[in-house]
This record gives C-alpha cells, sequence and structure tokens, in this order.
C-alpha cells in the first residue's frame, strides 16, 4: 500500500506522518518512510537543486518528476511489489498544488509528465491538511528554521498552493482526503488514525 502526505508548508504534516508510521508499525506491517522531492540519492540531489537554485518552471517541474521516476524505479516500486507499506512525505498532488496551482505551469504539461512517469498507478489514500496560509505562515516563522526560496514567497502563493490541492482532491475524493489542519495535533492525529484503521486494519 502507498500513502501520501500532502498540505503547504506548516501544515503540520510531519508529525502526522510519525504517527501513521507508527500505527502501522505497531500492527506488524513493513513500512518504508520516504518524501519527495528526494527519497533516492539522485533525487536528494535533485532536491537541493530544487530547492536553492533559481529555474525555469517548466525545468522545475520536470526535475520534480525526473526525482520521482528515479524514486519510483528504485524505491517505491520495488517496496510495493515486495508488500510493503510505502509512506512519502508530498508526491505528484504536490506538483500540481504548486508548479500548475501556484506557478502556473501549464495541465496539459502536468498531465503530460504525470502519464509519463507513472501512468497508472497513484497512491492507495492521499491525506491533504488543508490550513489558511497566514496560519501555516505564522508556524513555520515559529519554528526559527531558515525559510527555503519557496517558502520565502507570498502569502497569496499559498492560497494558490492550498486552491491546487483542493481542486485536486475534488477530481480524485475517493483518494484524497482532505483535513482540517487548523485543529490541535491530538485532534488531527484521531482523524487521521481514524481514516487509515477504517481504509486498511479492518
Ligand atoms: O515538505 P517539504 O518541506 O519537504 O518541502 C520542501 C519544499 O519544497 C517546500 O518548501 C515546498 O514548498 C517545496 N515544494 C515545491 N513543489 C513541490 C514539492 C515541494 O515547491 N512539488
Amino acid at each position: 500500500r502507498f500513502i501520501t502526505f500532502e498540505g503547504i508548508d506548516g501544515a503540520g504534516k510531519s508529525s502526522q506522518i510519525a504517527a501513521v508510521v507508527a500505527l502501522l508499525q505497531a500492527a506488524g506491517l513493513d513500512v518504508d518512510q520516504t518524501r519527495e522531492p528526494g527519497g533516492t540519492a539522485l533525487g536528494e540531489r535533485l532536491r537541493e537543486l530544487l530547492l536553492h537554485e533559481p529555474m525555469h518552471l517548466e525545468t522545475e517541474a520536470m526535475l520534480m518528476f525526473a526525482a520521482r521516476r528515479e524514486h519510483l524505479a528504485a524505491r517505491i516500486e520495488p517496496a510495493l511489489e515486495a508488500g510493503r507499506w510505502v509512506v512519502c512525505d508530498r508526491f505528484s498532488d504536490a506538483t500540481f498544488a504548486y508548479q500548475v496551482g501556484g506557478r502556473g505551469l501549464e495541465r496539459a504539461k502536468f498531465d503530460a509528465l504525470e502519464a509519463w512517469v507513472h501512468p497508472g498507478l497513484q497512491p492507495d489514500l492521499t491525506l491533504v491538511f488543508d490550513l489558511d496560509p497566514a496560519v501555516a505562515a505564522a508556524r513555520v516563522a515559529s519554528t526559527g528554521v531558515d525559510p527555503d526560496r519557496f517558502e520565502r514567497e507570498q502569502r497569496d502563493f499559498f492560497e494558490r498552493v492550498r486552491a491546487g490541492y483542493l481542486e485536486r482532491a475534488r477530481r480524485a475524493p475517493l483518494r484524497i482526503c482532505v483535513l482540517d489542519a487548523a485543529r490541535t495535533p491530538e485532534a488531527i492525529r484521531a482523524d487521521v488514525e481514524r481514516i487509515v484503521r477504517e481504509r486498511f486494519l479492518p
């Protein structure tokens, strides 16, 4: 099974990922926790470039999918074929939200890349942590971590990213669950655990 986590920066997905991994492991399942962009040695090098090097929007979209191609071939697909569970921090929904929604990449170009890189493969479950960008920005600022080039961008950018996630969720309502991330971490976690149990741990 393949589970992905999505949301704008500061929506709180990291702590929820840890909770889901712990839940699955407690159920005796073999879990591979990974992230995008990244997840392989080459993917992590591409991540460094993507996060810190200014580049053309289409270059960015292609590098995201190049990293994803490598990640699928070298890690995700072998793990799924071996019956392992893959829990991934961001996947193609993020590319739709950030590059199409946030930056205005043409949908047809996104669709072509997605159809090229993973035809017929989508996560079994995607959890989108939905949050007002003003609240998310305040959370990010309070961590004291240096913002990367994406996080320095304007609030309206994150409004468009958020809208991108919600549009993607409307198109795949069975796969994508949108969670209200304005609640306490405990309330969100209870929701996340209920969804994962209902779907996968009867
Ligand atoms: O979630 P994580 O912090 O690993 O994401 C790294 C950065 O890359 C974030 O700031 C996110 O905004 C950005 N990103 C992006 N487009 C993607 C995936 C991530 O701009 N498709």
